[in-house]
């Protein structure tokens, strides 16, 4: 959410404008674009709707029905769903110069970089996150040298504090958090120390943590012990051992504990050893909802079970989840987790013009968890275009 003060002037700014349309002169309002005729799912304004959506400078200027006036460029939504631009906490996207390029193709205006690379490097995926059209940023991995093949922690020297200490210090504008990769082929016998030590920094600059849960060496509630309010797991449907879920198809405790104290709970869906259709399942069946999707996008994920977005935004629909539901993980709740997207994830008028267009098409539709089992759904989101700050998004 963006801060009430300007909001109030980007409001007064949407309204004097409007109110230009409609006067004695007949002198119609005049926009940069208009979306016309799409059903408008913003969960935080709770339309879920046929609207038009006006844009003037960038900024949201209308949402209502049949918006009069005229636009310099209008944008067919007929048959499509309208919402905000889609944020994606957990990517790899500035692991290359064309991650950033890809995604927003897809409808995704505001990604995170989690952990890609570690102190010794950061600057490679920061220098990504600052030439990236739209908004993105990175979280340092603790491992001094991002993730390795053979474990980024393995080495416990690896989770260097004070070389974490100095690359937040040097990118403090693109370093949004710590990543910690705690199963047990990344970190072995470490996970608690490396946690401890990526508290550790990230607590002293008021950043937040996230883990990558699952398949960890120590319990898994000794690991949500060391969580702060804000701080994100990610993997949340890994499966056993050490799932958020016990045999008995209960949520731990602890899992609840964390929740109620403000910790996030994330799908990262990704390749391997992150979800199976089986956990999901029961995880779904005791109402313990993820708070976020998010893709674990890589360059090759397109031709794995990732392939975009709003597909792995799809994959909950069978599972009782409403679209409007799947799009608040990807929008509204996604805002809430990382400062950098507080003024992002809505519609509202005076908010910053990202806007992604999916369709949501009916059909049999193969979805695939982390482990080759299939999965059928009825429903399923696609890219259907992207604006950014007010501007249509070309594909190429
Ligand atoms: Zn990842």
């Amino acid at each position: 959410m963006m801060n009430r003060r300007r909001f109030l002037s980007a409001a007064a700014a949407g309204a004097a404008l409007v109110a230009r349309g409609p006067n004695v002169f007949a002198q119609a309002a005049t926009y940069d674009l208009i979306i016309r005729g799409g059903r408008v799912i913003d969960p935080s304004l709770r339309i879920d709707a046929i609207r038009d959506v006006a844009i003037v400078q960038g900024r949201i200027a209308a949402v209502e029905a049949g918006i009069a006036g005229k636009a310099a460029a209008t944008l067919d939504a007929r048959g499509k769903l309208v919402v905000p631009g889609l944020i994606d906490i957990h990517t790899h996207t500035a692991r290359t110069k064309e991650g950033p390029g890809l995604v927003l193709a897809d409808g995704v205006t505001g990604w995170i970089d989690a952990g890609s690379l570690g102190a010794d490097k950061i600057g490679d995926t920061v220098a990504v996150a600052r030439t990236s059209p739209q908004q993105g940023r990175v979280l340092v991995n603790i491992g001094r040298e991002g993730i390795l093949p053979d474990g980024d922690t393995m080495n416990i020297a690896r989770a260097d504090t004070g070389a974490l200490r100095d690359a937040i210090a040097a990118h403090r504008d693109f370093v949004v958090g710590v990543k910690a990769r705690l199963s047990a082929g990344v970190a072995g016998e470490n996970d608690d120390e490396v946690l401890r030590r990526a508290q550790e920094v990230a607590s002293s600059f008021n950043l937040p943590v996230m883990i990558h849960m699952g398949q960890s060496r120590s319990p898994l509630p000794r690991l949500l012990d060391r969580l702060k309010p804000g701080d994100i797991v990610s993997h949340m449907f890994a499966p056993p051992p050490n799932a958020i879920i016990d045999d008995n198809g209960r949520i731990l405790p602890e899992v609840l504990a964390a929740r109620r104290r403000g910790v996030w709970f994330d799908v990262g869906n990704g390749q391997n050893g992150h979800m199976r259709w089986d956990t999901i399942e029961a995880i779904m069946k005791t109402g313990f909802w993820p708070d976020t999707f998010s893709t674990d996008w890589t360059a090759t994920s397109r031709t794995s079970g990732v392939i975009d977005f709003p597909n792995c935004m799809s994959k909950l629909l069978s599972f009782g989840m409403t679209a409007p539901q799947a799009i608040a993980c990807a929008t509204t709740n996604a805002a809430r987790t990382f400062a950098v997207f507080r003024d992002r994830g809505t519609l509202n008028v005076g908010a910053v013009a990202d806007v992604a267009l999916l369709e949501l098409r009916d059909g049999n539709f193969e979805f695939l968890d982390n482990y080759n089992n299939k999965r059928t759904g009825n429903q399923r989101f696609f890219p259907g275009g992207t604006v950014l700050n007010g501007r249509q998004v070309q594909r190429s």
